[in-house]
């Protein structure tokens, strides 16, 4: 089985609270939530993910569109209060020239915000309450946060490596740990608790900022009508803590909005500025283009499929904070990849030609779905797999099976192994997520020691947990 490349992971971390009290008068005062991680290590994180957002999504390189963009940001982050700063962190601004509404921004600083974000705002001050909400998550260092409580459950070694935070679109919701820290990868979604404070400290910025926090609010009306558009994502990353437009309203209310921005012109130009270039491609399209980068480290592994070892009848468990947990033969090494984790033997796993390969294992991630439905969902992932693998037989027929508890598909493909040129069968189990996307276990075996692999691939898909 070739690697290919994958589109982003998600999987939902629940958690906690950490709105302190309100003041009795004037705005309300906001705390950071307990986080385990160190400013820089924040800093450090964001600069791993954001390279990797650069290298997956296509970054708007236009002079006159960015620049609207960084000063609104600067003028934003000129406006975080005082004891929410952090010397370390590098705001930056950038424009992912794509469709879908979407923005997000990464632990330490650097912010994305979609093409049709920007397009689909009302006016500019729309568009500086979805970067002070941004803002004020990175502010409040959310990111780390939710780390913090999600690897508290930690046992073993973690799934994955450093995976942007896509919220929005289409892509699932991501800021990561990179390996260094021992973490791997966990995937967000911003509590409702962490929702409400980066809406109330967005309204305070944007006040100082000389914008009405309202228009936060209608922002977010603006990409809820997108529902069914690519609108609902930034949504399930965002979860509406309850009343987001009241909370909002009573919020601005308290504060004074300082030198009001009155001129809506850049914006206006920036507008007419997009609506002169080409269409943006959605981000499905746009990260298809550069696909055929693997995730999966399996370069590191000397394919030698005539010495592997059989799965051991000993399992060892690996966990992603409380979100996943999967037990694996214990002779089978993780190889975490960005939004896939394959588990092989030695002798299993390397690359053929230019390309990662697997002869025997198993491989879980996550793939970005548009359909919304399982079988669509599966057979568009099928497609893609067959892209890099062109010997790959479609399924004739699928049966029912239990996956993270959830009701999913099961079908055995027929490959031809470009390692070895002998035939494989591939067993591909998948279920949808709470998101939407696809969650995959792709076990290979060589053709003949297919039927023995079975009952280990069965059992691998059997222990498989999500956490909320
Ligand atoms: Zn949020």
């Amino acid at each position: 089985m070739n690697i290919r490349r994958l589109a982003r992971a998600t999987v939902v971390v629940g958690v906690g609270v950490l709105l302190s009290g309100s003041a009795l008068w004037g705005q309300t005062v906001i705390t950071p939530p307990n986080n385990n991680y160190t400013p820089a290590q924040d800093v450090e994180l964001g600069r791993q993910a954001a390279a990797e957002v650069e290298q997956q999504l296509p970054m708007l390189r236009d002079e006159a569109v960015t620049s609207f963009v960084a000063s609104m940001g600067t003028r934003l982050v000129q406006s975080i209060p005082e004891e929410l700063r952090h010397s370390e962190f590098q705001y930056a601004f950038q424009v992912v020239n794509v469709r879908e509404i979407n923005a997000f921004a990464l632990p330490g600083g650097p912010m994305y915000l979609n093409r049709g974000m920007i397009a689909a705002a009302h006016s500019q001050g729309e568009v500086a309450g979805v970067m002070a909400h941004e803002l004020s998550h990175v502010a409040l260092r959310h990111g780390t946060a939710q780390a913090t409580k999600a690897t508290k459950y930690e046992i073993g070694t973690l799934l994955g490596a450093v995976v942007g935070s896509i919220i929005g679109g289409n892509v699932g919701s991501a800021v990561a740990q990179g390996t260094q820290f021992g973490l791997g990868t966990a995937f967000l979604r911003f509590s409702r608790e962490f929702e409400r404070e980066a809406d109330l400290l967005g309204s305070h910025i944007m006040a100082a900022a000389g914008y009405d926090p309202r228009e936060m609010a209608s922002m977010f009306h603006t990409i809820q009508k997108q529902a069914g558009s690519g609108g609902p994502q930034w949504l399930s990353s965002h979860p509406d803590p309850g009343d987001r437009s009241a909370s909002i309203t009573r919020e601005a209310q308290l504060l004074t909005v300082r030198n009001p921005v009155r001129d809506n012109g850049a914006f206006t130009k920036t507008l007419e500025r997009l609506r002169e270039m080409a269409a943006a491609p959605t981000t499905e399209e746009a990260t298809r283009k550069v696909a055929g980068r693997g995730t999966v480290p399996v370069a590191e592994g000397r394919l030698d499929p005539d010495r592997v070892a059989p799965p051991s009848s000993r399992y060892t468990a690996y966990t992603e904070g409380d979100v996943f947990r999967v037990s694996v033969p214990a002779n089978w090494r993780e190889l975490p990849g960005n939004n896939a984790v394959l588990f092989a033997p030695d002798g299993a796993y390397g690359t053929a030609g230019e390309q990662g390969v697997f002869t025997h294992g198993i491989e879980i991630g996550v793939v970005r779905n548009e359909t919304h439905d399982l079988r669509t969902a599966i057979d568009e992932f099928v497609d893609s797999l067959s892209r890099s693998n062109p010997t790959l037989g479609h399924p004739s027929r699928y049966s029912r099976v239990k996956m993270g508890g959830r009701q999913g598909l099961h079908a055995t493909l027929a490959n031809r192994s470009s390692a070895t040129s002998q035939d494989e069968r591939i067993a591909l189990s998948a279920i949808l997520l709470d998101d939407g996307n696809l969650l995959y276990a792709l076990g290979v075996a060589p053709r003949e020691s297919f039927s023995e692999y079975q009952g280990t691939f069965r059992k691998v898909i059997g222990s498989i947990a999500l956490g909320r």
